[in-house]
């Protein structure tokens, strides 16, 4: 080579050294341009590099092929070179020359492969970051994931623009019944085509990722929250390769606008907040939109302070049992009574609905509902042994104990703890809408009637009632909830009336003793016998009865029913 060529050669091998070496400006285009010119500079045709993320993916040939330039002309390889990275990835690149040029020297050979080498050092450094990024920053299923998340906060933060973005957490709205409806895969491309949009919407200034199942966490710009909580509301997705059928998704979602005084300590801030406000817009009656607010916080720590007190509560027996009877209209006599819960906190009666649901929201729920049994059954014993008539009395048990694998024993033990007879107990149970509770609900209520302990199906008719709860678990009473019965303003004809009737009749057909609740008017006494369900229960007779007082009925267990 002469002085001349040499010097043009280390021209290009510092422009192209120089342009691997700042990942940060690289640029494609330019990067082609030094290498054609280098292969023009060696009389090359065509160069081409092999990228393969393992050796056994080399041998079936699944890998990326670039051709990093051709002028057309045929050629034959002249150089070659085979690199194995340490993580076994295989690159590889191969130098063209075609036969109507003057031939490579052993010199020029020499060079170019040196060239090569550091090329492919360079291309399975590239491809090799690539695929960690893909590994790092992305799930299973290529939805980029909540590193992908933290990433795109802190490049925010860096720019101190996070007050002009809203963050959210969002969970698909049934997605476990769209699964079971359109199958597995549909389900999953409408996941991906949903996923799609909200990324869409978002735009390049912000990003969706999945943390895993159906649950999304995104960040925008505020300007753009209208419009994605529309799509949050619903919108229909594709879920065919064919995209001709369509089905309609939607969200429940947690919503925060960073604040201009927002500082980013950790990017679990964010996250944190955005989760807990979703998990607020899951439970039913907040509406499918929440904005996290410190309001919400502060109930938060309202329901944990009182969760709190509640346990100590437990703990210093501030829980009392009240008796509603249940009565058999055609004869007014007591046939039995429902166990319902009362708090007795500083003087004052707490109702169930203000700390059930609180209770609902962790296990305790079921250290309640033993407790109340515990008490149920030390009543049952004290009015056997004092010789009082004693009826059947019946005890909720929260949908949270169909996890406890062995919650027929720790009834039995509660039950038998006291010698109470069995057939002086009923368990109730609300209906259950998760397929696993279902077959656990079953279960155990088979269990239960084995022991001779009888059970009911409450609240008969509220939230998403199933016909099958009825038809496939063998219940003993069927209590019709207070909704469907008619008040005293519906006529005959109105959809109340009419349900009413046919869910009595339907029950009594199915051999399940029925009972309504919520009995307020003797013309709802009225409607019940001409529908032939024979038990009430309701405040016509009696509200909830601290012991004492119903002790008092259980010595004269009849009402006067006009
Ligand atoms: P539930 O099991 O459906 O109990 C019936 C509720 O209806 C009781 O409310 C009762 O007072 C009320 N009720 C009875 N007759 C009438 C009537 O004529 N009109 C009206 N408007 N209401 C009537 P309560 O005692 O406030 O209990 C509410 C719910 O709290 C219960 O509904 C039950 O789901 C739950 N609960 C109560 N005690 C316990 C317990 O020990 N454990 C569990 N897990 N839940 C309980
Ligand atoms: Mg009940
Ligand atoms: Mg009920």
């Amino acid at each position: 080579m002469d002085r001349q060529r040499t010097d043009r050669y280390y021209q290009l091998l510092e422009q192209m050294v120089d342009a691997m070496n700042d990942p940060e400006n690289f640029n494609r285009d330019h990067f082609i341009e030094i290498l054609t010119d280098i292969a023009k500079f060696f009389r090359l045709s065509k160069g081409v590099t092999e990228f393969y993320k393992t050796i056994s993916q080399e041998k079936i040939g699944d890998g990326e092929v670039l051709i990093d330039f051709d002028d057309g002309s045929e050629g034959r390889p002249i150089v070659a070179r085979r690199l194995v990275t340490r993580s076994m990835a295989v690159v590889k690149g191969t130098l063209y020359q075609s036969d109507n040029v003057e031939p490579l020297t052993d010199e020029e050979k020499h060079k170019l492969d040196i060239m090569l080498r550091a090329l492919l050092g360079f291309v399975s450094l590239n491809r090799l970051q690539n695929a960690v990024e893909r590994m790092g920053f992305f799930d299973e299923n290529n939805y980029p994931n909540l590193r992908s998340f933290k990433r795109a906060i802190e490049a925010i933060n860096v720019r101190h623009a996070l007050s002009e973005y809203t963050s959210a957490c969002f969970n698909l709205r049934h997605f476990t019944l769209i699964n079971q409806e359109i199958g597995r895969e549909k389900a999953d491309l409408a996941m991906r085509n949903y996923f799609l949009l909200i990324t869409s919407l978002v735009g390049k200034d912000g990003i969706v990722c999945r943390m895993g199942g159906d649950n999304f966490v995104a960040i925008f710009k505020n300007e753009l929250t209208e419009k994605i909580k529309d799509a949050f509301l619903g919108a229909p997705v594709f879920y065919d390769e064919s995209n001709d059928k369509r089905i309609q998704i939607s969200a429940r979602a947690g919503l925060f606008s960073i604040p201009e005084e927002f500082i980013l300590e950790h990017y679990g801030f964010i996250t944190e907040k955005i989760i807990s406000t979703a998990l607020i817009a899951r439970q039913d009656g907040n509406g499918p939109i929440v904005k996290y607010e410190n309001a919400l916080l502060e109930m938060k720590e309202k329901h944990m302070k009182l969760q709190a007190k509640i346990s100590k509560a437990l703990d210093n027996d501030e829980f009392r049992v009240y008796y509603q009877p249940k009565v058999d209209i055609r004869t007014g006599n007591i046939v039995g009574a429902e166990a319902l819960c009362r708090w007795e906190c500083d003087g004052k009666i707490i109702m169930p609905g203000e700390f059930i649901p609180i209770l609902e929201q962790s296990m305790e729920i079921c250290r309640l509902d033993f407790h109340i049994l515990d008490l149920v059954c030390r009543d049952i014993r004290r009015w056997l042994a004092a010789g009082r008539k004693a009826v059947k009395i019946s005890v909720n048990l929260s949908r949270k104990h169909l996890v406890d694998v062995d919650l027929l024993d720790h009834i039995l033990e509660v039950i038998d703890r006291y010698e109470v007879p069995h057939r002086y107990i009923e368990i109730e149970f609300t209906e259950t809408t998760s397929e696993v509770a279902f077959t656990q609900l079953k279960q155990v209520v088979m269990a239960l009637q084995d022991e001779g302990i009888y059970t009911a199906v409450d609240d008969f008719g509220v939230g998403y009632s199933s016909l099958n709860i009825i038809r496939e678990i063998p219940w003993n009473v069927l209590k019709i909830d207070k909704c469907f019965l008619p008040e005293d303003s519906d006529k005959k004809s109105s959809n109340t009336s009419l349900m009413y009737t046919h869910v009595v009749s339907m029950g009594r057909d199915l051999g399940l003793e029925c009972i309504t609740e919520g009995v307020e008017t003797l013309k709802q006494v009225e409607t019940l016998r001409n529908c032939r369900c024979y038990f009430a229960q309701g405040y016509i007779f009696d509200k909830p009865l601290p012991a004492h007082e119903f002790e008092k009925r259980l010595d004269n267990p009849h009402y006067d029913v006009p």
